[in-house]
């Protein structure tokens, strides 16, 4: 307790309070820019266990705005799952950190969320997001919406039996701006993640939490808070879980921002049966169990444990599917 003394002494934690946290479970999907800063807070706080997912690696222009990563991460390219733990368990050895390589979809997000007393979502799109949504409002857990562009960003808690995130947003945007065109500035990131970890410390602690959208211009000193309510026809809020009863999304993604595709093949492959097809023809850079990573041609491959590869360096999904199926598929 001694090394939360800081925390304990304020009025709004004590030491009952801090004993709460301690025994408070926080799963945080995604753990780039907004996760691994949320990471951080939580962990130096004292939440007593962390879930990590995230589906990706750490790359050199990731650094400006993830905080916890460093040049020796993305040299390694080292998912962020794994980074985002080595660095935890340095910050905080007394708590439970669990990392998750994946990605989140329909068929596991329930799983990878029961039991937790909270969900942060610190995705990057708002399928994920609705997914979310659905998967929260089904299992009855709090969690809460956050996002960064620019220099902007907004935060909104979404409690169960309250209005919900397709109550404020009704469907799906048809094309909303990204970090690759619109950037983003890491004191957004800062702040609006810390906002929102401030709110989950409330939310552990059975605290009133604020019930509005705030929305937050780091640049132009502008905060702004936006009423939500609940709309009598929202899917979700009626047990309609669109995104959630949706069969798994397409088999070949393009990452936001970079030339870089994820294929998800249907039949699972693991990372030993990848490295016996590909080992007399690829260069290996790193054969671990949580990654295979090589380079054939261009073009280097990370495949993960859950099956999925990401091969960098590809501008459009034919070469994606072609290099897929001569070097790995079937
Ligand atoms: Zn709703």
């Amino acid at each position: 307790m001694e090394r939360y003394a800081k925390q304990i002494i304020l009025k709004e934690v004590g030491e009952e309070g801090q004993r709460k946290l301690l025994v408070s479970k926080v799963a945080i999907i995604g753990c780039g820019a907004l996760g691994s800063m949320m990471a951080n807070n939580l962990a130096r706080a004292g939440i007593g266990k962390i879930k990590v997912i995230d589906r990706d690696y750490v790359e050199l222009d990731n650094l400006q705005r993830q905080f916890l990563y460093d040049e020796e991460d993305a040299k390694q390219s080292l998912p962020k799952a794994i980074a985002c733990y080595n660095k935890l368990r340095k910050i905080n050895s007394e708590i439970e950190i669990e990392p998750v390589i994946a990605d989140v979809n329909p068929g596991n997000i329930e799983s990878l969320i029961k039991g937790y007393d909270l969900v942060l979502d610190a995705t990057d799109n708002m399928e994920t997001r609705f997914l979310i949504n659905d998967a929260c409002h089904k299992n009855r857990i709090p969690w809460i919406y956050s996002a960064v562009i620019a220099t902007e960003g907004m935060t909104l808690n979404i409690l169960p039996g309250k209005a919900c995130l397709r109550c404020f947003i009704q469907s799906m945007p048809s094309s909303l701006p990204t970090c690759e065109t619109e950037g983003i500035l890491n004191t957004t990131v800062a702040i609006v993640a810390s906002i929102a970890t401030t709110e989950a410390m409330k939310i552990l602690l059975g605290k009133d939490v604020r019930e509005e959208a705030l929305y937050v211009d780091a640049w132009r000193n502008e905060f702004l808070t936006i009423k939500v309510k609940k709309r009598k026809n929202c899917p979700t809020c009626n047990g309609n879980y669109e995104f959630l009863n949706k069969k798994t999304g397409s088999q070949f993604i393009a990452l936001c921002g970079r030339n870089a595709y994820q294929i998800m093949p249907m039949k699972k492959l693991s990372i030993e049966d990848v490295y016996e097809k590909v080992k007399k023809i690829a260069k290996i850079l790193a054969y671990k169990d949580y990654m295979l990573r090589f380079s054939i041609e261009n073009y280097e491959f990370i495949v993960f444990p859950d099956g999925r590869i990401i091969i960098k360096g590809v501008k459009d999904e034919k070469i994606a599917k072609s290099l897929y199926s001569r070097y790995i598929g079937n």
